[in-house]
């Protein structure tokens, strides 16, 4: 998808999108007619002082724009809402607009420009799907979903039943719009809503007039901001119940990143944590490097997709949490033979925005990676690599969970459905709910009458080569077949082997070979060539029949996070995030389909 190309700015420099002759937000002044449209007129900053502890306040908004409306929400949350709340703000956009036109906007925005340049740093390149950022310390929550409104909220919907608490209705106007003011939106609207949810819109059209009250609210007209006579805005009329869970106990069973991701996302929203595992990130997390970059088909495919969009959650997530041991030096795929150089130049021009992927030609190319390529490759720009084990123990450290430090051997379930988890030192605990996130030895832990994964070992060995004169100065992560780190305290990782249905962990010297061989035979270039293997570290990868990670509700108060493959700490932040919210019954960041093809659930005849 590309940004949007119909955005002009006019002399007062406000964006006005020429399709549908409209403009952004106020010539008078933005910032002043969001407060008083959308925030006023849905009772902010007032109703954020009743959430209770951890409580989280919900907002659905019609058209992202320039974000305006979210940066002030954003803004004005942290200056008033209490500090132990949170903020979950999803938005819908069909045209996104550019990194420089946002920053273009943000000029004429001065009162939002803290929020805004931080909210520049984590703007995902503008591909379909839901992209969820994580900002202020995970307290506040974008979900920007990427489409066509008319084709997101069928998908959104189902998880969403009486869970917004504020809409913000703001897809140019009606008249001008009209595929944006549908019964369809007005039915969504009244589904997500219970008793207290109220909306505003600057519109007065008597068409959104009667629609909502066709469909549930309680409508008022009141002074419009500016040179406008009125707006909209009211509260829903049903007496239905605010849908959330009551807060229990998880135990999470492991120590990698699946782990690390959903205990942190399970703490931030009040939840009690326990985790077991003998150690932390001593399996596959464990690794000294990893690359981190979305998956790449010939064609936006289903696996492609979700990948993009765990992608944009993952280096949110990162700058957010571990920005100490994340770099995101760009990762880039040399073209280094002519069949790749045909299909890379096919995918970057047609499938992909240019935030997205490059395809670079090789003086760019070998500039960009810091050591001459020799041929056109495409880059990531914003990918990069990070240090796993650091990564996952600040992690769990910010979760602030508690570690029982013993291997869990079984599960029994009681009479009243809690869990029973005997431990290998002869004791057991007793938790409400299980996360089962312990990679491939996922089947040892299942319950007698819950059928076995499909989950299969793949051995991969990575080796550390000390760093020299030649490649000292690479600056990308570059994946050949496997990959080759810029260099940590003089060591570059390469790797990984894969070796289908093996688990042992031994480090073995031909797979060293293996590792070099390929990427001496690949890059074809002089500082590949003479690498010494200083050592080597083997890990043992969970994979799915479909490769698809495997995550969700499997029985009872019986959760499973684990397939992620070679890719787990791309995916591992929105799964996290995707599974804290099953169990406290927020809003998930996937699409229903996308939800039931990594559905634990999926292999059960
Ligand atoms: N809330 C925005 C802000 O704070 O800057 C202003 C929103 S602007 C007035 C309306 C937005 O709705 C535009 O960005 C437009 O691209 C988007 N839009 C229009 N039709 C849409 C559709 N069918 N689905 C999703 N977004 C749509």
């Amino acid at each position: 998808m590309n940004s949007n190309s119909s955005v002009q700015f006019n002399e007062q420099g406000v964006p006005v999108s020429t399709t549908f002759d409209d403009i952004y937000f106020s010539v008078d002044n933005g910032v002043d007619e969001s407060q008083y449209v959308f925030l006023a007129q849905n009772g902010l900053p007032d109703r954020w002082q009743t959430l209770s502890a951890h409580g989280c306040f919900t907002i659905a908004e019609t058209g992202f724009g320039t974000g305006l409306n979210f940066l002030l929400t954003w803004q004005r949350f942290l200056e008033h809402a209490p500090s132990d709340t949170r903020l979950h703000f999803v938005s819908f956009e069909k045209y996104p607009l550019s990194r420089s036109q946002l920053n273009q906007a943000y000029q004429l925005l001065k009162p939002v420009a803290e929020v805004s340049s931080e909210f520049l740093k984590h703007y995902p390149a503008p591909d379909p799907g839901c992209h969820r950022l994580i900002l202020s310390q995970g307290r506040v929550i974008l979900d920007l979903w990427i489409g066509d409104i008319n084709e997101l909220l069928p998908q959104w919907l189902p998880q969403a039943q009486q869970k917004v608490d504020a809409w913000f209705l703001d897809g140019f106007a009606p008249a001008k719009n009209p595929e944006m003011w549908q019964h369809s939106l007005y039915e969504a609207m009244s589904q997500a809503s219970y008793s207290k949810t109220t909306f505003a819109t600057f519109t007065a059209a008597g068409s959104v007039r009667r629609a909502l009250q066709q469909a549930g609210f309680l409508v008022s007209k009141v002074p419009g901001f500016g040179r406008k006579r009125e707006m909209l805005c009211g509260q829903y009329s049903e007496s239905n119940k605010l849908k959330r869970s009551d807060r229990r106990n998880v135990t999470i069973i492991g120590g990698g990143i699946s782990a690390a991701c959903t205990a942190l996302a399970l703490t931030r929203r009040g939840v009690d944590v326990k985790v077991i595992s003998p150690d932390i990130a001593d399996g596959a997390s464990g690794n000294p490097q990893g690359a981190v970059y979305p998956l790449l088909h010939a064609e936006h495919t289903p696996l492609s997709r979700f990948y993009w969009q765990a992608f944009s959650t993952a280096t949110s997530f990162y700058q957010t949490f571990c920005s100490e041991n994340w770099f995101p030096t760009g990762v880039m795929q040399p073209a280094f033979n002519e069949q790749r150089k045909t299909r890379y130049q096919r995918i970057a021009d047609n499938l992909y925005a240019k935030e997205s992927v490059n395809y670079l030609q090789p003086a760019e190319a070998g500039e960009k990676a810091g050591v001459p390529l020799g041929v056109p490759a495409l880059l990531y720009p914003k990918a990069g690599w990070l240090r796993p084990e650091a990564v996952v123990k600040s992690l769990f450290k910010a979760a602030g969970v508690e570690l029982v430090k013993a291997k869990a051997v079984s599960l029994k379930q009681t009479d009243n459905k809690d869990w029973n988890v005997l431990l290998d030192n002869g004791e057991s605990l007793s938790a409400e709910r299980v996360v089962i996130a312990t990679g491939h030895h996922v089947n040892s832990l299942l319950p007698q009458g819950i059928e076995a994964l499909p989950i299969q070992p793949v051995r991969g060995q990575v080796s550390l080569v000390q760093t020299t004169s030649k490649l000292s100065s690479l600056k990308a992560v570059l994946c050949f077949k496997g990959y080759l780190v810029p260099a940590d305290k003089e060591h570059h990782c390469v790797g990984a082997t894969f070796s289908r249905n093996n688990d042992s962990l031994a480090t073995k010297a031909e797979d060293n070979e293996e590792n070099i061989r390929q990427l001496t035979e690949n890059a074809q270039q002089p500082w590949a060539e003479s690498l010494d293997v200083k050592t080597a570290r083997v890990s043992v990868r969970a994979t799915s029949p479909d490769h698809q990670p495997v995550a969700g509700a499997l029985s009872d108060n019986l959760y499973i996070l684990t397939g992620l493959g070679s890719r787990g700490f791309t995916s591992a932040p929105v799964l996290g995030e995707m599974l804290a919210c099953q169990l406290t019954e927020e809003l998930m960041p996937l699409t229903e389909s996308a939800l039931r093809r990594i559905s634990a659930r999926r292999f059960q005849s």
